[in-house]
């Protein structure tokens, strides 16, 4: 994740829970991606803030340090290094058919550089440690689309190097909407006040904000004709909740809007009340944030360090 705005519920729902879920399945490296936050203008002070911040949310969520490893990209040099050799591999017309690419290009005046080589990073930071499942919403399924692609492109012209890494994306809750605007995917970059519910927004505020959500013009909830407002706050409750399709169906069909953000609500705070309790024990342990960010860029370099070197050897570079 970036170290950028208020971490939501889209991407506790969409990311970070399916990571609590995995992360006894398989050998997991978790990032916090500074180098792509600095695609677009970040004070300092607030970036190096925000890095303790996502790492504290990482574990807040349950990630297990001792199982896991959690670390910052930057600190991890390989990263950058291996980006410039699979930038040198990308076609650009591949990187401007990006969707992301262009709706926030189209937002700005001038367009850095870094934004179009973003997804070359993100290449980087999957192939570097030959991952084999990358667990994501729903709104990166196409820069892991271009992974693999940059990674057969560069395994055909060098020879067999990289892992071609598959998708993981949650059942339910892969996209979550805008509760002010459910066309619009729920994005920590967006302002207004009833757009997001934030991991660490006080119970009060949750409500609030859930309870103004946008729905639609019929009176209560039907499964076959509801709108997206509605299809929004059924998709949080239930990857919150982790009900059943018939389960959900039998509790919510013919519910008035009124009673069923409540519901929502109630199911949110629950979550996120205990969720908060542990992020403030956290950041109050002087060091040790800092502790857990150092052990796990100390454990994943060696891997890294190896890919650059092979990549380097494959490609001629001097080693
Ligand atoms: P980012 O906000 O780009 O740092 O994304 C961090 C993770 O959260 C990525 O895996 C995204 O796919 C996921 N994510 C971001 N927004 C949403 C959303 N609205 N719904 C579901 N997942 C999301």
């Amino acid at each position: 994740m970036q170290p950028t705005g208020n971490l939501h519920i889209g991407n506790y729902l969409g990311a970070l829970k399916n990571w609590v879920r995995i992360q006894n399945d398989y050998e997991c490296i978790f990032c916090i991606v500074d180098l792509h936050a600095i695609t677009q203008y970040q004070e300092p002070t607030e970036l190096r803030a925000k890095i303790e911040e996502i790492a504290a949310l990482y574990l807040a969520a349950g990630i297990d340090p001792k199982t896991c490893s959690i670390m910052v990209q930057s600190a991890v040099p390989a990263h950058a290094e291996l980006a410039w050799m699979l930038t040198c591999v990308t076609p650009v017309g591949w990187l401007e058919r990006m969707t992301q690419y262009k709706m926030k290009a189209a937002k700005q005046e001038s367009v850095g550089d870094g934004l179009l080589q973003y997804p070359v990073l993100m290449a980087a930071d999957i192939l570097l440690y030959q991952a084999g499942i990358v667990p994501v919403g729903e709104d990166q399924a196409q820069h892991l689309e271009l992974t693999r692609d940059i990674a057969q492109r560069f395994n055909s012209l060098y020879g067999e190097t990289f892992v071609v890494p598959g998708t993981s994306l949650p059942a339910v809750g892969a996209r979550i909407m805008g509760l002010d605007d459910p066309e619009q995917k729920m994005s920590k970059s967006a302002t207004g006040a009833g757009h997001a519910v934030a991991l660490l927004d006080p119970p009060a505020k949750i409500r609030k904000t859930i309870m103004r959500a946008t729905t639609d013009s019929n009176p209560a909830v039907d499964f076959a004709a509801a709108g997206p407002g509605v299809r929004n706050l059924l998709a949080i409750y239930q990857a919150f909740s982790g009900d059943t399709d018939d389960a959900m169906k039998r509790q919510f069909t013919d519910m008035r809007y009124g009673d069923l953000k409540k519901q929502v609500a109630e199911m949110v705070v629950s979550h996120l009340e205990p969720f908060q309790d542990r992020y403030r024990r956290i950041v109050s342990e002087p060091g040790y944030l800092a502790g857990v960010l150092r052990e796990g860029a100390e454990r994943v370099a060696p891997i890294a360090n190896d890919t650059v070197r092979l990549t380097k050897d494959r490609m001629g570079l001097y080693t």
